[in-house]
């Protein structure tokens, strides 16, 4: 066994010579068919090498599983916040991982056949391949847009606390904006090391991005790194740091495009304009309390797969 997530355990195998990993849907598993389903059809739909590779599934019964290609470099989480591991994140490749994060959403937005939205980007969904390439995994919650969707509202939120855009948490709007607000929040993390809800390393800030924010606004953007790095380039980290605080703005229209967001991340950029102070969730209201009490029920890093009755 290799991890274990919101749709059960995982493993490790051979599948004819080659090196699998196989997730099995627990019987008690959060994640239903639905998404079993769904990563199916849509991981089969999109094949991308930059996307964690579907080699099979089997749904027999009970039993579900889903056989991926294996990276041998684990998750971005299990690397970016284990004390040894990211050790191995220096900044030049914490650099190249969140271009290619950026990259990848890019191709999932506007560069494939379909608009896909994700709704659950975080960096537990992100396995680093050889070279510590990211690739993108986890399916089971994305959705295709057709042509002219630009917006869609579900009755069903998924995703993960913290990475969810205010909008989306609250209401069940989501868009591609949706998704450029995790990728904010991911940002944040690969820049800093600190988990988006830690409350302890964010000095008492409620989140890692209203954290960020005032340490952006108050001119100490250099102190934000994690401590861990020490060959850190002061304007690529402030561009990132600059960048992310567009991407979790409360208005999604404020929000960029992850095309523009590629392209100020590989070519820099003089002319960003100030982001608005981020909503995060440190207004607190019924609902958000609410929906803290039933994030309360699940572990803290895994999928939340249903807020209902609204
Ligand atoms: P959640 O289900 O809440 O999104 P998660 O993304 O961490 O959480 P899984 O996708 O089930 O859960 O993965 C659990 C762990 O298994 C990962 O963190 C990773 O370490 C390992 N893993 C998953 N897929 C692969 C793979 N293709 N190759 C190597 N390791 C993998």
């Amino acid at each position: 066994m290799i991890g274990k997530g919101g749709f059960g355990k995982v493993y490790k195998g051979m599948l004819g010579g080659q090196e699998v990993a196989i997730k099995r849907l627990s019987r008690d598993s959060r994640q239903g068919t639905k998404e079993f389903r769904n990563e199916v059809i849509l991981i089969a739909k999109l094949q991308h090498r930059n996307l964690v590779r579907l080699l099979g599934c089997c749904s027999e019964g009970d039993e579900k599983l889903l056989i991926y290609e294996y990276l041998p470099n684990k998750s971005l989480d299990s690397t970016l916040f284990d004390e040894s591991r990211k050790l191995m994140l220096d900044w030049a490749t914490r650099f190249r991982i969140i271009k290619g994060i950026a990259r990848r959403l890019l191709y999932l937005h506007e560069d494939s056949r379909f608009t896909i939205i994700h709704r659950d980007l975080k960096a537990g969904n992100v396995l680093l391949g050889a070279n510590l390439k990211p690739k993108i995994a986890d399916f089971g919650t994305a959705r295709i847009f057709g042509d002219n969707e630009e917006n869609a509202n579900t009755q069903r939120i998924v995703g993960t606390y913290g990475y969810m855009a205010p909008k989306y948490a609250m209401e069940g709007v989501f868009s591609t904006k949706s998704d450029v607000y995790s990728f904010g929040v991911l940002l944040l993390e690969v820049v800093t090391g600190i988990r988006r809800n830690s409350i302890s390393q964010t000095m008492g800030f409620p989140s890692l991005t209203v954290y960020s924010w005032n340490m952006w606004k108050e001119d100490k953007t250099e102190e934000l790194p994690d401590s861990s790095i020490i060959d850190t380039s002061p304007d690529e980290v402030l561009l990132c740091v600059h960048v992310a605080l567009l991407c979790v703005q409360e208005n999604p229209d404020d929000r960029p495009l992850m095309s523009s967001v590629v392209f100020v991340l590989e070519n820099g950029s003089t002319t960003l304009t100030a982001p608005n102070r981020p909503a995060c969730f440190a207004r607190r209201s019924a609902e958000m309390d609410q929906i803290r009490n039933d994030i309360q029920t699940s572990v803290n890093s895994f999928t939340l797969t249903e807020i209902e009755g609204r």
